[in-house]
């Protein structure tokens, strides 16, 4: 897939193919400024039977991660009909796009500066996430995905939270993406937390004292908002973003089927 640079645009190519996979609802959030005229903040709904797996999928926080978007739309681009579990088995939010003038600018935060993934504690957050607060607020799902990448990693890793009465589902994404020869950060500590074979299992005390300082993630915010777990994934920038694509893909879709083939 060809890199697309203007936010406008990959919303338009995400729309569209969420069209063509009979999204339920497709609406836009809000309009936020990019420094050069304005950007939707879409999310794509499908609902299905209460029984099947919630599922949140979510991108571009960060504006100079532009493989998260892209996998979004390579992912409504390429949803096989007849694959397992079919799109329309989900009820799937997908938001792909949360940093439309960082998306523009090339930039992790937005056009004002902000690290949007430190604003869901505040009491007055930038307008991207205030108006992501207003749609999840009342919302809790089984799982929580985000797509990020790394600049600086030199292979894929990811982090966890999940419910200690359930099995993780981590160590599949990570054998999955093995098994296709990318490679795996295998160190020890990641930004700063210990770390086994590419996945970071963070409790939520650490979070805690780790993010009091730095202000909360979405993952956190999801957490703490009743969604029991959180997979945040981490590409390392400094692959192809063909390869980024793929690996956001085959995690989600290991994600997806781990929860539906137990739901
Ligand atoms: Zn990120």
């Amino acid at each position: 897939m060809e890199q697309i640079h203007n936010p406008l645009e990959i919303i338009k190519r995400i729309i569209s193919a969420g069209e063509k996979l009979g999204a339920h609802k497709i609406k836009e959030l809000g309009v936020v400024e990019t420094g050069s005229g304005t950007c939707p903040i879409i999310k794509l709904s499908w609902k299905s039977s209460q029984e099947f797996p919630r599922i949140l999928l979510s991108a571009g926080i960060h504006g100079d991660e532009p493989a998260g978007p892209h996998a979004v739309l390579s992912l409504l681009e390429s949803w096989a009909p007849s694959g397992t579990p079919k799109i329309q088995e989900l009820n799937l939010d997908i938001l792909p796009l949360i940093n439309p003038s960082g998306f523009l600018n090339k930039t992790r935060e937005n056009q004002f500066g902000i690290d949007l993934n430190r604003e869901f504690a505040k009491g007055h957050p930038s307008k991207e996430i205030r108006l992501l607060m207003d749609f999840l607020r009342n919302r809790t799902y089984d799982i929580s995905i985000e797509f990020h990448e790394d600049i600086d990693a030199q292979g894929f890793y990811l982090y966890e939270h999940f419910p200690g009465q359930a099995p993780p589902i981590a160590p599949e994404i990570i054998s999955r993406l093995e098994k296709k020869g990318h490679k795996i950060l295998k160190d020890p500590v990641i930004e700063g937390m210990p770390a086994q074979n590419g996945i970071i299992h963070p409790t939520i005390d650490r979070r805690r004292s780790r993010f009091r300082r730095h202000g909360w993630p979405e993952a956190i915010y999801m957490f703490r908002h009743g969604t029991p777990r959180t997979i945040t994934l981490e590409t390392p920038t400094f692959r192809e973003l063909e390869d980024r694509i793929e690996m956001h893909k085959l995690a989600f879709a290991t994600a997806t089927e781990h929860l539906f083939l137990r739901s």
